[in-house]
């Protein structure tokens, strides 16, 4: 019997109810893997040995590796092509406008960012193909989500998004943008809006790309209206050339037509 006031009888098993002593039960095999005790005091010494300069291991594997720190905005990292930027308002051929103000785009944005305001197109202010044009045209980039539901939603493909991504502004207002800034900028050969169509032209016409650039007669149109135009000089190059690759295929028509 163990003797009283000195601890626990370990010689007896607890879990055995007592019944069993634990020194009678045979002992397992140990594997030479489990008490290999002078491997594991290597093992540790060389743990030991090492661990003040352990922590560094990954910033040495590291200094081999290449550099994936981008030196923004000193050096510029091009996008996805398909990346959601900023919005663009685009143009035809002849730099009219393709935007018809039919607010498609801002009943289809979820956040509330945009504003449309339409007007109809006159003989003397023509700016899009067929009945309207948009007037207003704002985007409010404090609430954009970059979702391109609005780009979707459009029938014309006129607003498409851009892969500008600095729109950061210390002011608010700033960060609301007009048609002004959305709007496409004039291609080499455009003519700044207002413009009358192309002669013989329907906005079916224009929507399926049949126009593919200003015409003289466009150019005489803008030339009388607003002679001091920017765009002028080079579209009338734009639309002379044309004109006279057209008067050569022509030609070229007729000769083959009297050949035959
Ligand atoms: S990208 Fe999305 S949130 Fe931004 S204006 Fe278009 S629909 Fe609205
Ligand atoms: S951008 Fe497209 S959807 Fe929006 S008003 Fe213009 S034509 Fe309509």
């Amino acid at each position: 019997m163990a003797e009283q006031g000195k601890g626990k009888d370990v010689s007896r098993d607890s879990t055995s109810g007592g019944g069993e002593r634990a020194a009678d039960r045979p002992r397992p095999q140990a594997s030479p893997q489990q008490f290999d005790v002078d491997a594991d005091l290597d093992k540790n010494a060389l743990q030991e040995l090492f661990a003040p300069v352990a922590g560094f291991g990954v910033s040495f594997s590291t200094i081999f590796k290449p550099v994936a720190t981008e030196q923004y905005p000193f050096e510029k990292v091009g996008t996805f092509p398909r990346y959601h930027g900023r919005h663009q308002l685009n143009r035809y051929a002849d730099g009219m406008e393709k935007c018809i103000g039919c607010e498609l785009c801002a009943w289809a944005c979820p956040a509330d960012a945009i504003y449309v305001e339409a007007a109809n197109n006159a003989p003397g202010a023509q700016y899009s193909p067929g009945e309207r044009y948009g007037r207003v045209y704002q985007i409010n980039y404090l609430r954009c989500i970059f979702c391109g539901y609005c780009i979707e939603a459009c029938p014309t493909r006129a607003l498409t998004m851009t892969n500008e991504f600095e729109l950061a502004s210390t002011n608010r207002a700033d960060m609301i943008y007009e048609k002004d800034d959305l709007l496409a900028p004039l291609r080499e050969g455009m003519l700044n809006t207002p413009l009358p169509m192309v002669p013989g032209t329907t906005d079916v016409d224009y929507y399926q790309e049949k126009v593919t650039g200003p015409t003289p007669e466009q150019v005489e149109w803008v030339r009388e209206h607003r002679p001091d135009d920017e765009s002028l000089e080079a579209a009338a190059k734009a639309a002379g050339s044309r004109a006279a690759n057209r008067t050569d295929a022509l030609a070229g028509e007729r000769q083959k037509g009297s050949g035959r």
